[in-house]
């Protein structure tokens, strides 16, 4: 005869809690449990769905972390998401970047630049993310920006720590996809104008030119970069991208960084990529506790 399990204690139902947290049941719940900015959660609500997807309802409660935890130490983990395309993987991405964003914005941090960077296979793929992001900033003082041709990630300091995108000045004239929301472009040295972002949304090679414009290897840092997304991930880390996903990620040198995959399908590449990073983690942690 087994004894009964005791019942958990108050330490361990909140640990529980932390690790697997509810689901999102309604979208409201954006505002009253996590505290998301409320221009954001109006955003969302503007977009007019009535329930979370399961995707949604699973990982942004995970991506959020845990809302009692203070700005400095949010605790959300890395992330790999499987879920069908089409099932509103976007969304359940884009609302925790842009809440930290906006977190990050009111800490009055002196560090201005990129602070997320969002990778999709395609260009379309990015448009497309670049849209929906569009709608949910809206009034909340992030700037989301689709990588062009002719732009490049430079590093500034003249006022705090920043990445810019500055513009080679031909292409920038009349460009189709102009920015809307982008103010009015400043100018650099070279008389090049120059946009600050807080999201740079970017295929891999793009962004892999522009942070290896002198041909150095490793490619320049993005110091600020708290937030890695990957979209597609399956194909990301296929071969034709790998490599550069990799130089992105290893670009992304903030303690900080969390990283996200999200993929419609559990491929043996992306399982492997998530292992040896889960085994790296848990080394470093132990290497820290040994210390
Ligand atoms: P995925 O990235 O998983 O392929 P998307 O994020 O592109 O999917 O979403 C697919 C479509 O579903 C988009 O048109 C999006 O606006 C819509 N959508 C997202 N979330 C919801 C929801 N909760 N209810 C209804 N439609 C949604």
């Amino acid at each position: 005869n087994e004894e009964p399990a005791a019942p958990l204690s108050k330490k361990e139902m909140k640990r529980a809690r932390r690790m697997y947290p509810q689901p999102l049941v309604s979208f409201k719940e954006l505002r009253s449990r996590y505290k998301i900015s409320s221009r954001l959660a109006e955003n969302v609500a503007g977009q007019g769905f009535t329930v979370p997807t399961e995707v949604q309802l699973g990982s942004l409660p995970l991506m959020l972390g845990d809302p009692s935890v203070s700005t400095a130490e949010i605790s959300e983990p890395d992330l790999l998401v499987v879920a069908p395309t089409g099932s509103g993987k976007s969304l359940s991405f884009l609302i925790p970047v842009i809440n930290k964003i906006v977190r990050h914005h009111h800490s009055q941090s002196e560090e201005h630049g990129i602070l997320s960077v969002i990778v999709a296979p395609t260009k379309e793929l990015a448009s497309q993310i670049v849209n929906e992001g569009r709608k949910l900033v809206a009034g909340t003082g992030v700037k989301i920006t689709l990588m062009r041709k002719g732009m490049r990630v430079v590093e500034r300091s003249d006022d705090g720590e920043t990445n810019v995108l500055e513009e080679e000045a031909e292409e920038s004239a009349g460009s189709e996809d102009e920015d809307e929301e982008d103010d009015k472009p400043k100018k650099s040295q070279n008389n090049a104008p120059v946009t600050k972002s807080d999201i740079l949304v970017t295929t891999p090679l793009m962004l892999v030119n522009s942070l290896s414009a002198n041909q150095t290897k490793p490619l320049a840092h993005l110091p600020l970069v708290r937030s890695l997304v990957l979209d597609e991930a399956d194909v990301l880390l296929d071969p034709l991208f790998r490599e550069q996903t990799l130089d992105i990620w290893r670009s992304c040198v903030h303690p900080d960084l969390r990283v996200s995959l999200w993929s419609a399908t559990m491929g043996s590449n992306v399982e492997d990529l998530t292992r040896s990073t889960i085994k790296e983690r848990l080394e470093n942690i132990e290497q820290k506790s040994t210390t």
